[in-house]
């Protein structure tokens, strides 16, 4: 299985294709396009109604963020209850303390009715504060949490070696295997009759009267509804503005006495830190993440990873580390996810986005509420999660934030681009956005001394990328599109490569 990054994630060992002959003539009822927990839970939801689906993957299952996740299944989210409350009213809090149960529910559904083996597991969640400041900020989660039934009960002890001030335990919730898990439902979709197809790129829609023509690398496809599953819509959408790309950085240890924490736990640093163990094949290693920053924010990306290395091997005793892997996720502006109809569409066209760090919840929960929406007309978090919903009083100074920051961004690359006289001035390994003749250019040399000249324009909103060393890619800062080397898309929302100048062999 691929992903979009040049590391390895620990979920990747599970190789299998999934494409099935498809006759694109045919009017399906709902094109789900992505093939991340998000898709394929809506798209077999669907197919269990009755619809005639399509899964359209522009690389392989798995290939998103589902493939670098860590994977914890949580009823208490980034989004504290407390915060909720006061943005969104008590019964808006209550009903998002409900999404995360029901979330879990349905993934113990799927993986008992489909018989499903990815070491799905209930446990208990730990949250910790390290210093006073978070000692404050847990006293209120858990207020929060305590008004809308959440279970959060304070704890002397802690099951990892971490120092640490005021604890408390969150009995409910759970873990798994994400890539496993996905590919059992993919198995289930087909056995129901539905179609994927992977390598298959959903370039741009057309929303008719009765249908949505979908222009893909493979054809054109038509479906009475359109779910883009592809964790930020395509093409340029409002949803581009309130949604900011987060990266995270996550590492699997063996530890030398074997002490792995059985239980799943997480700080209140800012960043967090989160942790869980998992077994492969038969051994167990302990999975750590954390060192989130803004997409292109980070000068060295490879140096988060140090970090992590260096604070795990404080507390734990590392033995070594085998897996170490980066991925993207979204931070809405209010704290919410967009789950509903696609703002601007006419209602055949549905998205699902701005999970931030659970998408496995918030994924899992859309595709009950698509599915309501679509088969039923109605979704009772359809006010809750709208995607066309502006809330100036929430968050709404992150929103002037994150809008000042994008263009920050816009201005600050087009101006401290390098200049450089010729490209012997880059080393190998090296990569730059370098000023070339009048022209900004992504220039990136291998070890072997092949340059890669790309123009650094990114063709979504015309943004600069940044180089990211951690996992050989240019990523833009403003709505978080991803390229590799030779400027082929990894990540939308571009539906545009970069463009290519030359890859030069030296001599
Ligand atoms: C390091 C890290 C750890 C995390 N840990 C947790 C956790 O512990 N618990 C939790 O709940 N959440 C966690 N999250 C968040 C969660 O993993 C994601 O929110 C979730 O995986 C998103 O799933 P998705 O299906 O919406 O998107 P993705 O998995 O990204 O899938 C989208 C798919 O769409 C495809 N695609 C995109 N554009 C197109 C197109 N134009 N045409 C066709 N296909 C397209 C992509 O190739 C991709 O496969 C974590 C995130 C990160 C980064």
């Amino acid at each position: 299985m691929y992903r979009d990054g040049a590391r390895k994630s620990i979920w990747q060992e599970e190789i299998r294709k999934f494409s099935t002959e498809t006759d694109f003539q045919q009017l399906f009822d709902v094109a789900v396009v992505g093939g991340g927990i998000t898709g394929v839970s809506t798209a077999l939801k669907l197919q269990e109604s009755g619809k005639k689906c399509i899964l359209l993957e522009s690389a392989n299952i798995g290939f998103g963020t589902t493939g670098g996740t860590t994977a914890h299944l949580n009823t208490f989210f980034d989004t504290p209850f407390g915060q909720v409350s006061k943005d969104f009213g008590a019964d808006g809090a209550k009903l998002y303390a409900e999404s995360g149960k029901e979330a879990i529910h349905i993934i113990e559904t799927f993986i008992q009715k489909y018989n499903i083996p990815c070491s799905f597991t209930r446990k208990a969640a730990y949250l910790f504060a390290l210093d006073e400041k978070q000692e404050k900020q847990l006293k209120d989660i858990v207020e929060g949490a305590t008004e809308v039934g959440i279970e959060m009960r304070y704890t002397n002890d802690i099951p990892f070696p971490i120092p640490f001030r005021v604890a408390v335990i969150i009995p409910g919730q759970g873990q798994f295997h994400p890539i496993q898990y996905v590919k059992g439902l993919c198995d289930a979709f087909l056995q129901l009759g539905g179609s994927i197809v992977e390598n298959c790129f959903c370039e741009e829609h057309t929303e008719h009267e009765d249908d949505v023509v979908l222009k893909t690398s493979k054809g054109e496809i038509r479906a009475k509804n359109v779910v883009y599953a592809t964790h930020i819509p395509p093409g340029l959408n409002i949803l581009h503005f309130t949604n900011a790309p987060y990266r995270s950085y996550a590492m699997a240890f063996s530890l030398k006495d074997s002490k792995y924490p059985w239980e799943l736990g997480y700080d209140l640093s800012e960043p967090y830190h989160y942790y869980r163990i998992q077994e492969i094949n038969g051994e167990n290693l302990l999975i750590a993440g954390g060192e989130d920053h803004k997409t292109g924010h980070a000068q060295d990306t490879g140096e988060c990873f140090s970090k992590l290395e260096n604070y795990v091997r404080q507390y734990f005793n590392v033995e070594t580390v085998y897996y170490s892997w980066s991925s993207q996720y979204y931070e809405p502006v209010d704290g919410l996810p967009y789950i509903g109809k696609l703002p601007g569409s006419k209602g055949k066209i549905w998205a699902a986005t701005g999970f931030r760090g659970n998408g496995m919840i918030f994924g899992t929960l859309s595709s009950q509420i698509l599915h309501d929406l679509i088969v039923h007309g109605n979704s009772r978090y359809e006010n809750l999660f709208n995607p066309s919903r502006i809330k100036p009083m929430a968050g709404f100074s992150d929103f002037v934030k994150e809008g000042m920051t994008a263009a920050f961004d816009f201005i600050k690359d087009k101006i401290s681009v390098e200049k450089i006289e010729s490209f012997s001035e880059i080393k190998a390994g090296e990569a730059k956005v370098i000023q070339y003749e009048g022209s900004s250019y992504a220039l990136y040399k291998e070890s072997d001394g092949t340059l890669h000249l790309l123009k650094s324009t990114c063709p979504h909103a015309l943004c600069e990328v940044r180089w990211n060393s951690a996992e050989l890619s240019w990523d833009c800062p403003c709505h978080g599109s991803r390229f590799n080397v030779n400027g082929k898309i990894l990540t939308g929302p571009t539906t545009k490569h970069l463009q290519k100048i030359f890859p030069y062999q030296k001599h």
